[in-house]
């Protein structure tokens, strides 16, 4: 089972901000900003474009939770970002967007 499967089953502990049938949301363990969540799937799709082949509405609820989660905290901007293979930094291989806010971000990043 991977980590974040992990963290579904409640196997590993974390601090977990939203919850519903289908999507976790908890904050990630190495923040990069004032507010730094991981919005994930509870079934294991290794990455976003899995997710939207075989379960596009969690996919959506991804998006519409993290939008919700921002409003919760009035962030009056925030960054949403799904890596993609090793390459684009993606080291839980369980897919999940990354919620960034509280802080003004680059563009482009690095
Ligand atoms: P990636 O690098 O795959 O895009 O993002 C994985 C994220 O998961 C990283 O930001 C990392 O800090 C976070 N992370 C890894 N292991 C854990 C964990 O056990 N608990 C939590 N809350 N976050 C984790
Ligand atoms: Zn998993």
């Amino acid at each position: 089972m991977c980590i974040f499967c992990k963290i579904v089953a409640k196997e590993i502990p974390a601090d977990i901000v939203f919850e519903s049938i289908g999507v976790l949301a908890f904050n990630d363990i190495t923040p990069q900003a004032p507010t730094h969540v991981l919005v994930i799937p509870k079934w294991h799709h290794e990455t976003a474009a899995d997710l939207a082949a075989m379960a596009p509405a969690t996919l959506a609820e991804l998006f519409t939770v993290a939008d919700q989660i921002a409003k919760t905290r009035d962030l009056d901007g925030y960054r949403l970002a799904f890596n993609t293979g090793e390459s684009a930094g993606q080291s839980v291989f369980h897919a999940h967007l990354h919620l960034l806010g509280g802080r003004p971000f680059a563009w482009p990043p690095g």
